[in-house]
């Protein structure tokens, strides 16, 4: 059977989820939203993540920080609320991203576990794929997962992806879409591959191709943007692969908005996305 051939991402894929709030409605509706990571100077990268949740419309979102120094309140968004990360693996979450700034301690990797028990949809990024490479208890964790029903999401960028799949960049960028439906079908999770024409794969063979984005998006944090952003979607009740073609083309096209606004390509920062991103939500 030949593979399904790959479809380019349009809001045509994800207008269903779409959908006008209630006049009734209450924060409790919109899902709560937690993102682990921060370790010791890597602490802004979850910032990021988390203020991408809020903007993207979860109802609470919940950082969980590795840095016992970390701070008790981001003073720039004080609607988040900054826990322990033990706490937050305790707090009743709908969704969870883990890896922004995580680094990979021992402590680390031993959250990453009980994560991965979690009966939540639950997007693995950055510092936890990179854990989640070396580590086989970490591997079992993750198929354990599509055992139970448990959604897992993957969101590499090529070098991750590269780890993940034991072989190096250069194989992943000459056959990306070849490497995200093997990242889907060896961690039987949903897979994004990053960069310029991002692919979704999923585990069934079905794979997409993003259109949107734009290279001003080659700057610190952008992942971590997109990770908020994905989480934010899960945690309002989107399924997996609808919450990450959504993120994935809303993302694009915020960077191109910011572009086209004079606020790039030279200098767009990651955190000048978010409020184009929810602006592309609002109006999509
Ligand atoms: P990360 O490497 O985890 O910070 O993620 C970078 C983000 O920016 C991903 O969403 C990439 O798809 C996006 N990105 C980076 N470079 C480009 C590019 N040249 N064109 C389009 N998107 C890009
Ligand atoms: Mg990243």
């Amino acid at each position: 059977l030949a593979p399904p051939s790959a479809r380019t991402i349009g809001s045509d894929l994800f207008a269903a989820w779409l959908r006008p709030r209630a006049k009734n409605t209450h924060k409790g509706s919109f899902g709560n939203a937690g993102v682990l990571g921060g370790a010791s100077s890597m602490v802004g990268a979850v910032f990021l993540a988390g203020r991408a949740a809020l903007k993207l419309g979860s109802g609470r979102v919940y950082l969980g920080l590795i840095d016992a120094r970390a701070p008790a309140l981001d003073p720039l968004q004080p609607e988040l609320m900054l826990r322990r990360p033990e706490a937050l693996l305790a707090t009743a979450l709908s969704a969870l991203a883990c890896g922004p700034g995580m680094g990979g301690s021992d402590e680390a990797c031993e959250l990453l576990l009980r994560a991965c028990a979690l009966e939540l949809p639950l997007l693995l990024d950055a510092d936890a794929l990179n854990m989640l490479a070396r580590e086989a208890r970490l591997q079992e964790a993750v198929r354990a997962r599509a055992h139970r029903g448990a959604v897992t999401l993957l969101t590499p960028h090529p070098t991750e992806a590269a780890r993940l799949l034991a072989g190096d960049t250069a194989q992943v960028q000459a056959d990306r879409a070849g490497a995200a439906l093997e990242l889907a079908s060896r961690y039987r999770a949903l897979a994004v591959l990053k960069g310029c024409g991002t692919i979704v794969a999923a585990p069934d063979g079905r794979w997409f191709v993003n259109t949107t984005g734009h290279p001003a998006l080659a700057t610190a944090g952008t992942g971590d943007v997109l990770s908020g952003m994905i989480v934010a979607l899960l945690a309002q009740g989107w399924p997996g692969l609808e919450a990450l073609l959504a993120a994935v083309h809303l993302h694009g096209a915020a960077a191109e908005e910011r572009v086209a606004s004079g606020c790039g390509p030279v200098g767009l920062t990651a955190g000048e996305i978010i409020d184009s991103a929810r602006l592309c939500l609002n109006h999509c």
